[in-house]
C-alpha cells in the first residue's frame, strides 16, 4: 500500500497543545484518584509476548490486535489492555505480596479498530485493579472510583450500566455448555446480536426452558433497582448458580447506594462483555451525550490464576481517557485554568541578553513562569506578541537600570510600569 508519510497512519493522532493539555489533565486526574483510594502506580511494557495479550482478550479483540516478530524473532504484539500485563505482573512478581493489591496504571493502547468518533487505533487509559478480595466491597470500590473519576473531571449524570456474568454463565453452564462456546455466546451478547446468541445457544443444546428464560432475560432493563432485581430472581428461579450471581450483584449495587454514589445504576440482564476472563459484575459507563462507554470493567477471579497457579480474585477497571476527552467536549466541561503569573523578559538590545537569560533563572528558581525573548524582536514588537499570548508581567531589561540593580516591570493588563530592584522580582509578580 502506498501511504503518504505526511500524515499520521489512520487512526493515529496528533494531539496539538490544547488537547495535549486536556489528555494529560484527566491523566493527572486519575492519578490524583489513585492516590486518594491508595493505589500503587505501576508501570508495564508496551510490547508484550502475543500469547500473554491473546489469551483471554476475546476473539474480537484478538483479531484487532498489533502483532509482528521483532528482530530476535519472537512473536509479539502491542498491547491492546492493560489487564493481561498486571496480572502478568502480579503472577510473577508480587504473589507473595500482603493482600490485597491495589494497582493503577495509566498510558496508551493499541487496537486495529475502525476509526470513528471516540474510535482509535491508539487510545489511552486509566486502568485500577484490586486484587485478593472476593467480597462486595472490592467491587463497590472499583464502581466507586469509576464514578468519582467521572465527576471529578467535571462530568455529569454519568450512569453505570451493570450486570454479572455469573447469570448467563449460571444458565448456560447449567444445561452443561462449556466455558469456550460460553465465551462465542458472550461475544455475540456484547454485540448485541441476541438473536444469533439464541440460536447458537440452540446448536450448542440449550433445553427450550433455557431459551426461553434467556429470551425472558433479554426483556429486563432499567434503573428500578428493586423491580429489575425482582423480575430477574423470578426468571432464574431454578437456576441457583445465577440466583447467587443476582444476590452478589444486589449486595454490591446496596453497598454503592448506603454509600450515596452521584453515579445513576442502569440494570441489563442481557449485557454481556467481550473480554473472556471476567466471572462476576461487569459494568460500563455511559454519559447522556455519548452513545459509546466512557469505560468498562468487571472481576475476573481466575485470569491471574492463570499465569500463577494460586487463587487471586480481582476486580478492575478502565477508563478511556480518550472519550472522557470526547464526553468533556459534549457536556462543554473545560479543565480548570489556574490562573497564575506568565512572565515574558525582554532585553532591549543585544547587550542585554545575558543579563535577561540570569534574571529569567532567577525567576524559574523561584517557581514563577517565565520566558525569555529569543527572536531579538524590538520592545514594541515583543509587547504586542505577549499581548497576544495573554502573558501577564513583561520584563524589560535596559542598561541604564540594570546598572542600578534594578529592571523594569510591567503589568501587562493594567499597562503601569514601574522600577523594581532585581531580588524584589519574585515577590513583586503576583496575579
Ligand atoms: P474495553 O475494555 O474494550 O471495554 O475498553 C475500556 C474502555 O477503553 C472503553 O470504555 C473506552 O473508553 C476505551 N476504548 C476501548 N477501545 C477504544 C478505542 N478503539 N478508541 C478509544 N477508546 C477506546
Amino acid at each position: 500500500m502506498v501511504s503518504n508519510f505526511r500524515q499520521t497512519v489512520r487512526g493515529m493522532r496528533d494531539f496539538l497543545p490544547e488537547d495535549a493539555w486536556k489528555l494529560r489533565f484527566i491523566e493527572d486526574s486519575a492519578r490524583k484518584l489513585a492516590r486518594l483510594y491508595n493505589y500503587d502506580e505501576v508501570i508495564t511494557p508496551v510490547i508484550e509476548h502475543y500469547e500473554l495479550l491473546a489469551a483471554k482478550i476475546g476473539e474480537e479483540n484478538r483479531k484487532r490486535m498489533y502483532v509482528f516478530e521483532d528482530l530476535g524473532g519472537r512473536r509479539v504484539a502491542l498491547r491492546p489492555e492493560f489487564t493481561a500485563s498486571i496480572a502478568r505482573l502480579v503472577a510473577t512478581k508480587m504473589v507473595s505480596a500482603p493482600k490485597p493489591i491495589r494497582l493503577f496504571s495509566v498510558g496508551s493502547l493499541y487496537r486495529y479498530d475502525e476509526p470513528q468518533l471516540g474510535r482509535y487505533r491508539e487510545f489511552w487509559q486509566a486502568n485500577y485493579e484490586l486484587i485478593g478480595s472476593k467480597n462486595p466491597e472490592a467491587d463497590a470500590e472499583i464502581l466507586s472510583l469509576t464514578s468519582n473519576l467521572l465527576s471529578s473531571v467535571g462530568l455529569k449524570n454519568c450512569v453505570i450500566k451493570i450486570n454479572h456474568m455469573g447469570i448467563l454463565r449460571g444458565i448456560l453452564g447449567s444445561e452443561g455448555i462449556l466455558e469456550d462456546k460460553q465465551n462465542v455466546i458472550m461475544q455475540l451478547l456484547d454485540k448485541k446480536d441476541r438473536e444469533k446468541a439464541l440460536k447458537l445457544a440452540e446448536e450448542y443444546g440449550a433445553t427450550s426452558r433455557c431459551l426461553e428464560t434467556l429470551k425472558s432475560l433479554f426483556r429486563i432493563r432499567g434503573s428500578d433497582k428493586k423491580s429489575i432485581i425482582n423480575e430477574i430472581a423470578r426468571v432464574v428461579n431454578n437456576y441457583p448458580d445465577a440466583l447467587n450471581s443476582l444476590n452478589n450483584m444486589s449486595e454490591i449495587v446496596n453497598l454503592i447506594e448506603y454509600g450515596g454514589l452521584e453515579a445513576k445504576f442502569y440494570f441489563e440482564a442481557g449485557f454481556a462483555r467481550g473480554l473472556e476472563y471476567y466471572t462476576g459484575i461487569i459494568f460500563e459507563t455511559y454519559v447522556p451525550e455519548l452513545n459509546i462507554a466512557v469505560g468498562g470493567g468487571g472481576r475476573y477471579d481466575k485470569l491471574i490464576e492463570l499465569f500463577s497457579g494460586i487463587e487471586m480474585p480481582a476486580v478492575g477497571v478502565a477508563l478511556g481517557i480518550d472519550r472522557i476527552m470526547l464526553a468533556m467536549e459534549k457536556q462543554g466541561v473545560n479543565p480548570p485554568k489556574h490562573e497564575v503569573a506568565r512572565v515574558f523578559v525582554i532585553p532591549i538590545n543585544e547587550s542585554m541578553v545575558a543579563e535577561a537569560f540570569k534574571i529569567s533563572l532567577i525567576l524559574r528558581r523561584n517557581g514563577i513562569i517565565t520566558e525569555i525573548e529569543t527572536m531579538r524582536r524590538s520592545l514594541s514588537r515583543s509587547l504586542s506578541d505577549a499581548n497576544r499570548r495573554e502573558i501577564t508581567h513583561a520584563i524589560i531589561i535596559g542598561p541604564k537600570e540594570v546598572k542600578e540593580g534594578k529592571v523594569v516591570l510591567r503589568d501587562m493588563k493594567s499597562k503601569v510600569q514601574e522600577e523594581v530592584k532585581i531580588e524584589d522580582l519574585p515577590s513583586k509578580i503576583r496575579i
